[in-house]
């Protein structure tokens, strides 16, 4: 009956939490959000889901926690550490030292394994999305912050403890001090999170426009956005040039919610990173757009992820 197995993906945020089951070809059978409660007991969250996950299994497939076609569930959170199953400190959700790993598997009875949101994006990404006949990409995602998943020689790549590929947070020489969300200074999030992004607009237009406005501005050829998307896409080509030197991958995927700046942003950074990237590299390094679902990557990764894990 191996066409029936099945998966959980979940992706903690700081504000919503997705959940989805997926079948082995990654199709996304059941979707709920539900909002993260930050305050109180994380065991208790944990239950919660576990419930709203038991009303999905009954509505849509007629199944039951603990059935022996679940698989099992990949979860990303914040700081989430793959080799602790737990997550130290998480500023987003307020937790400290909760064993993330341990709580999922006794609550939805199934084996679990827990990682940073952009890691899972890029596992999704690897199985099922644009990374599939890659073996060497970063996923980034820009979204509420900037995170970054790395794909080496068709493995994840974590570093020691799980504290690596952190893109989001490499220095990128800059005119201007911006304050990072970690509390580093002009970091790669400070320019291309959401905020950044919103901010830099208020700097140069002295307005406040939504990312979807910066879009559909640029797309129609407005001067205003067009040197906003130059800005920003040279300050994200700044940050690829120095993860590309080191790593020397065959493609950023861009993926999470900011990357709906479409295929034209996409243009611009190519454009900007083969600028300011080393002479050996000029060219050979692809900007491609996260295939899976730009608000779901977590989720399919966290699928993907537990399917590949137990397949070992
Ligand atoms: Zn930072």
């Amino acid at each position: 009956m191996k066409n029936k197995q099945i998966a959980f993906g979940i992706d903690i945020g700081g504000t919503n939490t997705k959940m989805g089951i997926f079948d082995l070809e990654g199709k996304l059978l059941s979707f709920k959000t539900i909002p993260t409660a930050k305050i109180g007991d994380p065991a208790l969250f944990i239950e919660q889901l576990a419930q709203e996950s038991q009303q999905m299994l009954n509505s849509e497939l007629e199944m039951k926690l603990g059935d022996k076609n679940i698989v099992g569930l990949g979860a990303g959170a914040p700081m989430a550490n793959y080799f602790t199953g737990s997550i130290e400190h998480a500023p987003n959700l307020g937790w400290t030292n909760v064993p993330l790993k341990i709580l999922f598997e006794k609550y939805f009875l199934c084996p679990s394994v827990i990682e940073n949101d952009a890691n899972l994006a890029a596992v999704g990404e690897k199985k099922w999305g644009s990374g599939k006949d890659l073996t060497d990409f970063v996923l980034i995602t820009l979204g509420t912050g900037v995170g970054t998943g790395l794909i080496l020689d068709g493995k994840l790549y974590r570093g020691f403890n799980a504290l690596g590929a952190e893109g989001g947070h490499i220095i990128i020489p800059h005119e201007k001090k911006r304050l990072c969300s970690c509390g580093g200074m002009n970091h790669l999030e400070s320019f291309l999170s959401a905020k950044g992004i919103k901010e830099t607009i208020s700097e140069l237009t002295h307005e406040e426009w939504t990312i979807e406005k910066l879009g559909t501005l640029f797309r129609s050829g407005d001067l205003k956005a067009t040197a906003i998307i130059n800005q920003i896409a040279t300050e994200l080509a700044t940050g690829l040039a120095s993860m590309g030197v080191l790593f020397g991958p065959q493609a950023f995927i861009i993926g999470g919610g900011v990357s709906k700046l479409g295929d034209t942003f996409n243009q611009v950074v190519q454009k900007k990173l083969d600028e300011h990237i080393h002479f050996s590299l000029k060219g050979k390094i692809k900007i491609l757009a996260a295939t899976l679902s730009s608000d779901k990557g977590a989720i399919y990764g966290g699928a993907a992820h537990i399917f590949d894990e137990v397949s070992k």
